[in-house]
């Protein structure tokens, strides 16, 4: 007898292999009736949403299709990684369709956080980054905060339409989709899941209660991430759990802080002044002289630099330097996707150099807090 090749559900291709990629089930499940991959089986039976991941390419494929349908965007991302998580790409495939931006994990800001001025900077900063948002909508899908923003949003700018659901890998995604399911479906009638139609990739559909549908896209993985980087036993050290405690230091001109092992941030050049760490507080920081830090990275990783541990040191790639020069009266922060970013306080201006893994996304930006 002939196995399916294809999820009943999605249309995924099924495999057996990855569990974290689109059409994975586990051997046994194929003795189900009907087959389908472990993503819609959950969502069938237990209501739940779970990730799966696709590269770029294959997630802007899926994307193309959008901008012919009416359809509502809730793209969600990650406020801790904001540039990193950001589909800047995404104003080319939803037309003039509405985007509503779900900034998830708003817990990790230090509590005296000034709210209306961080929409502001997220306003303002998607709109750089090419992104023209319907609304922005600050939350906590763990801590269960602006969801009920986030779902009067999608009421009022939905009408009659379905809900794309969009977001990178490790954003909150499944999360949220849990809460539309649980807020939207129908949970007396049994849920199906099943192909949209006209993409070319396999998106879980949800239907709601009026005949529309949320649909559940892969998260899209973006190489630039320290979350993509790093091993997965280093994921809690780099990905904060409470809230970020800044952490000032008063440095001088050549004197250099080490983040574990993962990064680097070197005071090039300019007045004695102060500069604010916002990184997981499972990190390690230690400050030493950037005469001396070379050869403190060359001795010490994996031991007193650590994460990585030393058996993992050669996975990632090799560091490489990005200098930047502070204006004078900027208030910037200098950003290192998935790792946080480093508020410069002083007014004078400064040089500063910070040291990366090859391909990590690192740039400068006005300042966040
Ligand atoms: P998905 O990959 O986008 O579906 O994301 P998940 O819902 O699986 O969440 C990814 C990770 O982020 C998990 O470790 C969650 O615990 C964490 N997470 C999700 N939402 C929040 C949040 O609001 N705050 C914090 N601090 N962590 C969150």
């Amino acid at each position: 007898q002939q196995r399916p090749v294809s999820c009943s559900g999605c249309g995924a291709k099924l495999q057996t292999e990855d569990r974290d990629r689109p059409g994975y089930l586990p051997e046994s499940a194929y003795n189900r009736e009907p087959v389908v991959c472990q993503r819609c089986f959950r969502i069938k039976n237990y209501n739940e949403a779970s990730s799966v991941s696709v590269d770029q390419d294959e997630f802007l494929r899926l994307l193309s299709g959008i901008g012919e349908k009416n359809a509502l965007v809730v793209h969600i991302v990650d406020l801790f990684d904001f540039e990193g998580s950001l589909i800047s790409g995404l104003q080319r495939f939803v037309g003039s369709n509405p985007v509503i931006l779900a900034v998830n994990k708003c817990d990790l800001l230090p509590k005296v956080t000034n709210w209306n001025k961080l929409r502001n900077w997220v306003q303002q900063r998607s709109k750089e980054l090419g992104l023209k948002t319907e609304e922005v909508v600050l939350c906590s899908a763990k801590r269960g905060q602006g969801f009920d923003r986030l779902l009067d949003s999608v009421s009022s700018l939905r009408g009659r339409r379905d809900v794309f659901v969009v977001g990178a890998t490790n954003v909150g995604k499944s999360t949220l989709i849990n809460r539309l399911i649980s807020d939207y479906s129908d949970l007396e009638q049994e849920l199906t899941t099943s192909r949209y139609p006209g993409t070319t990739l396999d998106s879980v559909k949800i239907p709601l209660d009026d005949g529309h549908f949320i649909i559940d896209t892969p998260g899209i993985v973006y190489p630039w991430r320290y979350s993509e980087l790093v091993e997965r036993r280093d994921l809690d050290a780099v990905m904060p759990a409470k809230p970020l405690k800044p952490a000032a230091y008063q440095l001088n001109a050549g004197q250099t802080l080490f983040f574990g092992g993962l990064g680097r941030f070197d005071f090039v050049q300019g007045e004695h002044q102060s500069f604010t760490c916002y990184i997981s507080g499972s990190l390690n920081i230690h400050r030493t002289k950037l005469e001396r830090a070379d050869e403190l990275y060359r001795n010490h990783l994996g031991e007193m630099l650590s994460p990585p541990a030393k058996e993992d040191a050669d996975k990632l790639p090799a560091w490489q330097r990005h200098e930047f020069r502070i204006a004078r009266g900027s208030r910037s922060d200098v950003f290192v996707s998935g790792l946080g970013w480093i508020k410069i306080n002083g007014t004078e201006g400064a040089v500063v150099a910070v040291h990366a893994p090859r391909g990590v996304k690192v740039l400068v930006r006005p300042s966040l807090i």
